[in-house]
């Protein structure tokens, strides 16, 4: 199926193993193509390490579907030692095409900072050990976070901080770092006028789209199950934010997207 006017997108963040999305995954998977996007990143490690298996298995049902594995900042505390083999033996399906969520997330505090720090850290050498790029989550942690990456400067390491919500100058450091920056629906609220000054300043081949399904939907369906589909509300926004066309956004994002995960 392709859109009327051929728009062609990526959802570089999407959580579609979950329950959330069980009865209709489906419709959901459709509703993405005929809206143009081609492509899904199902990202593992949000809540149980089985998301991860979950993600990996419905990116093997699908076309265009892809997963990465990892483990959330706000479990650090759960994974064991035994979780990361298992993942690492995860890492190797052909359809992984990256290790994460990651990061820190200093925000909610879910679990100690050292060991976020320590699980970060691990992930960090997965991702450079599995030649796999990165997709970290980053809250009110960006100077922990750019010193860890910091640290990984001279090797393979690359990635993303997924759904950006930091300012210009946090922007800047990880920009500096090789990094790319996606953006969520977050783009679309009314109260965001800090981080749209974020997508005005930066440019578009360093920037990738993403839902975060089934969170963060954006406006209009703010407070709804978000889905892959609505990651067309987040290129609009950004096109007008840059004064640019949605096809622009679409074409460079997703092609960023392709260079980054090899997909
Ligand atoms: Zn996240
Ligand atoms: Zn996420």
């Amino acid at each position: 199926m392709s859109s009327p006017d051929s728009l062609r997108l990526i959802d570089s963040h999407a959580h579609i193993q979950g329950p959330e999305f069980a009865a209709d995954l489906n419709g959901v998977i459709d509703r993405a193509h005929a809206v143009g996007v081609e492509k899904i990143l199902v990202v593992g490690g949000t809540g149980e390490l089985s998301s991860n298996d979950a993600a990996v298995a419905i990116a093997n049902s699908f076309t265009g579907l892809f997963a990465t594995v990892g483990m959330h900042p706000h479990d650090a505390k759960d994974v064991s030692e035994q979780d990361f083999e298992r993942l690492e033996h995860l890492a190797a399906d052909p359809k992984v095409v990256a290790v994460g969520e990651t990061g820190l997330d200093f925000y909610y505090d879910h679990s100690p900072r050292d060991l976020q720090m320590k699980v970060f850290t691990r992930f960090i050498h997965m991702a450079r050990d599995t030649n796999l790029p990165l997709i970290v989550h980053d809250r009110d942690a960006h100077r922990e976070i750019a010193e860890l990456l910091r640290s990984e400067s001279g090797t393979n390491l690359r990635g993303v901080i997924h759904c950006f919500t930091g300012d210009y100058q946090a922007a800047r450091i990880f920009l500096d770092l090789g990094f790319y920056l996606s953006f969520s629906g977050i783009v679309t609220f009314k109260n965001a006028e800090a981080l749209r000054e974020v997508v005005r300043g930066m440019p578009l081949d360093r920037m990738l789209v993403e839902t975060d399904s089934p969170y963060l939907a954006p406006v209009p369906h703010r407070g709804k199950r978000n889905e892959p589909a609505f990651v067309r509300l987040v290129a609009e926004a950004i096109a007008q934010v840059k004064g640019v066309g949605v096809d622009e956004v679409a074409e460079v994002t997703s092609l960023n997207a392709r260079l980054l995960f090899g997909i």
